[in-house]
């Protein structure tokens, strides 16, 4: 291979940030806390600042700008863009532009920003700091942000926002809790570096290991451990087939603060016209992914075909059932729109809906009772054949 082609322009700032900062985390911090201490209420805050701008970054620049799954209001947009700027992680702009390419080529090395195909570490920082074809700054799929006063103006106002930023809530959290160099390392130094790798992780880990319950086809998983520190975003394989639902845990019970802030930001009034994945869809997804895993398995194994027929037969009761369904969608919308609603009408076509959903569980359950059958009889016919073989 021809060295010089694969030598990549180094981008110096991201670099010298990462590493200083990543550096004095892990010495200037610990070495402080060793010789002065740390209070409690220093960790408090520094906990709550790394919330604010975490959420900031996941509620602001994810959810809001790039995916446009809800409306906020102009103070809740000004307050995000000022904390996302403080996380250090570029302007807005960018980082939506970089996002949303990064969701319509997932995987392809050229265009994809941080493929995780070119590896774990250029998912994670390496995309940043060197020169690739996909990283070229290209804001033709952000149009509707650029008549974004607020984000426009973070744009232009970049530098000054986020060192002004930096600075002030350092200096604040510092004269409220009584040591300023503390609060610096704190809320400065660690805070960014943790803003940063629960952020840079969902780009590589969260594209490496984890579940993938709604897209096979693609490397995004759904990982609960690094959700914890994400928050809420390491729901991620759910995120790229429903990136315009405002949830990304969408079970009620999914620990996800930033679908949290926005349904609990509506009741103010802050955010409103949250988008949803119809329920149909999520269970489709669900249920297709299943079919796709028996298939491949029973394939693979092939010891009974009439299996397979079954298999077939569960397919176009799947479809059907989904079809039914749709339909019965489109009907409670219409009713939905008719004033005054008819009430019974609709909680007819609800309980169809339940019957639906009933249905596609217990499909579920069918299918991965027949992988529990070939399972058996592929380990029986294995036994059998070697017991042959040996007399
Ligand atoms: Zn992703
Ligand atoms: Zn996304």
């Amino acid at each position: 291979m021809n060295k010089a082609t694969t030598v990549r322009k180094r981008f110096w700032i991201p670099t010298i940030l990462f590493a200083s900062t990543g550096f004095l985390a892990i010495t200037a911090v610990p070495l402080y806390g060793i010789i002065y201490g740390y209070h409690w209420h220093q960790w408090i805050a520094f906990l709550i600042i790394t919330f604010i701008c975490g959420l900031a970054i996941s509620a602001g620049n994810h959810r809001l700008w790039t995916h446009r799954t809800y409306e906020a209001h102009w103070i809740l947009r000004l307050l995000f863009s000022l904390f996302s700027a403080a996380t250090l992680q570029n302007t807005t702009l960018n980082w939506c532009s970089e996002h949303r390419r990064h969701h319509r080529y997932t995987d392809d090395n050229d265009r994809d920003p941080h493929s995780s195909a070119r590896g774990f570490w250029h998912s994670h920082l390496d995309w940043m700091m060197h020169e690739y074809p996909s990283n070229k700054t290209d804001h033709s799929n952000v149009p509707d942000l650029k008549q974004d006063k607020i984000v426009m103006w973070q744009h232009k106002n970049y530098l000054p926002i986020a060192l002004g930023m930096n600075f002030s809530i350092c200096l604040l959290l510092g004269l409220i809790t009584g040591d300023i160099i503390a609060m610096f390392l704190l809320a400065g130094v660690l805070r960014i570096v943790v803003n940063h790798h629960s952020a840079f992780a969902l780009n590589s880990i969260g594209h490496y290991w984890g579940g993938k319950s709604y897209r096979s086809d693609i490397s995004a998983c759904d990982n609960p451990l690094i959700n914890i520190f994400c928050f809420g975003e390491g729901y991620h394989n759910y995120h790229h087939a429903f990136h315009y639902d405002y949830r990304n845990g969408v079970r009620w019970h999914n620990y996800d603060p930033t679908k949290w802030l926005i349904k609990a930001l509506s009741w103010l009034g802050a955010t409103q016209k949250l988008k949803r994945a119809p329920d149909r869809k999520i269970e489709a997804a669900l249920l297709e992914v299943e079919f796709e895993h028996t298939q491949k398995k029973l394939q693979k194994k092939d010891n009974d075909p009439s299996r397979i027929e079954i298999l077939k037969k569960e397919w176009k009761l799947f479809f059907n059932t989904i079809k039914k369904w749709r339909e019965v969608d489109v009907k409670i919308s219409t009713l939905n729109k008719v004033e005054p609603k008819p009430a019974n009408e609709i909680n007819s076509l609800n309980a169809q809906v339940k019957e639906f959903k009933l249905s596609l569980k217990a499909q579920k359950k069918r299918l991965r009772a027949m992988l529990k059958e070939s399972d058996k009889q592929s380990s029986l016919s294995s036994k059998i054949n070697t017991q042959e073989n040996v007399t």
